[in-house]
């Protein structure tokens, strides 16, 4: 099956009970057992709910894996990889990473004593120089949030694949349709199903995505034992959202593409970060590893004005001034005084993160509608 098939059909089954083309929601906290032990493979929601297992078994077949899990939350969901692990053992992260996990792992994580290491993975190879008999996971995500860094999934997979340990990559910003890490070579596949994969900015949600049978089973006795687990109503939104995800993405990707050139051009910005561009330093590595560029690109004005940056969010009218991402609608965000602002300035400046950078996600609105707004806004 292709993936624009497996989108809509991957891993689902007509409900038995009517034949209802879509899964019910089945809104229940337990099921009936006819003698103790007695019941048709569901006992209690936290275990696990028919409505979620449609979803996860979704989630499985887009991203070409072979269980998936669904959880409360992106954030519950590597909470749980990460209780995969024991103290003293040792975590290679990217530096450039959603500010959420970078606080899960220092302000949660080490205090039960994994040490996390945050290098830059634009060049692979620099990982080999903070392995030891300690590190037991390589964290991954690509394309990178804010900036757009690349990162070369196959590169890391084979390191990871050298010293035996695990590679997990965040694939929130690329989604399914873009990439797909296990068929690159990554253990773990994480997303945060509130952004494209929900794709309608109405539910918070998280998944794992894996191949191997015995890390399934560890994920799942996690996921059972800590509880972090979605609700039944919005399995059914994710799973609602994943059927058009092909057709958002690719619409995604063309105003995205109009949105960076329209940018590049314009004499009143300073830097356009979008991986499609030949001059983005991984340019060839996101070809490679990616089928287009997606719908997330930030950008800097001139001048580099900390005011005039939130002058010009604020007067977007099409784009909301919002957190968050990937829904169908265009969002803008401003990091250094939103997602980035608890970093010291001199911090977050060695990212890229400065004063003037505009991080935006463009929607599925008419192209020509963004460019206006932006036009406008810029002035
Ligand atoms: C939003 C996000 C997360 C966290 O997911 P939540 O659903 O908000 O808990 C993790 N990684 C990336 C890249 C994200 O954008």
């Amino acid at each position: 099956m292709k993936f624009n098939t497996k989108t809509i059909h991957g891993g689902q089954k007509l409900d038995p009970a009517y034949g209802s083309v879509m899964p019910p929601i089945y809104q229940t906290s337990t099921y009936a057992q006819t003698t103790p032990g007695g019941h048709k493979g569901y006992e209690y929601s936290r275990s696990s709910n028919p409505t979620r297992t449609a979803l996860e078994n979704s989630l499985a077949s887009i991203e070409n894996g072979n269980y998936g899990l669904a959880f409360a939350s992106g954030l519950a969901a590597i909470d749980a990889i990460i209780k995969l692990f024991e103290p003293g053992d040792e975590v290679i992260s990217t530096s450039d990473l959603y500010g959420g996990t970078y606080r899960l792992f220092t302000s949660i994580f080490e205090k039960f004593g994994i040490k996390f290491n945050f290098i830059g993975m634009e060049n692979a190879s620099n990982i080999e120089n903070y392995m030891n008999d300690k590190t037991k996971l390589i964290w991954v995500e690509t394309p990178t949030n804010p900036m757009l860094n690349i990162i070369d999934i196959n590169a890391v997979a084979t390191i990871a694949k050298k010293h035996d340990i695990l590679l997990a990559v965040d694939n929130t910003f690329a989604t399914p349709y873009l990439q797909q890490p296990l068929d690159l070579g990554a253990d773990i596949v994480m997303h945060s199903a509130t952004k494209y994969l929900g794709g309608h900015s109405d539910l918070v949600m998280g998944g794992l995505i894996v191949k191997d049978k015995n890390l399934a089973d560890r994920l799942y006795f996690i996921q059972n034992a800590s509880g972090a687990v979605c609700g039944p109503q919005d399995s059914f939104l994710a799973l609602r959202g994943i059927k058009t995800l092909h057709i958002r993405m690719q619409r995604h990707c063309e105003n995205g593409k109009a949105v960076a050139h329209f940018l590049k051009k314009h004499p009143n910005i300073e830097n356009v970060y979008w991986p499609g561009f030949e001059s983005h330093p991984n340019h060839h590595i996101a070809k490679e590893q990616m089928k287009d560029f997606g719908g997330m690109v930030s950008f800097t004005t001139k001048g580099n004005n900390y005011e005039e940056a939130i002058k010009l969010v604020e007067n977007l009218k099409v784009f909301t001034l919002a957190e968050s991402l990937g829904g169908v609608e265009s969002l803008a965000g401003h990091p250094a005084s939103m997602t980035h602002a608890s970093i010291p300035k001199e911090e977050r400046e060695k990212t890229g993160v400065v004063d003037s950078l505009i991080r935006l996600s463009v929607g599925i609105e008419d192209e020509d509608d963004l460019i206006a707004d932006l036009k406008q806004a810029i002035g």
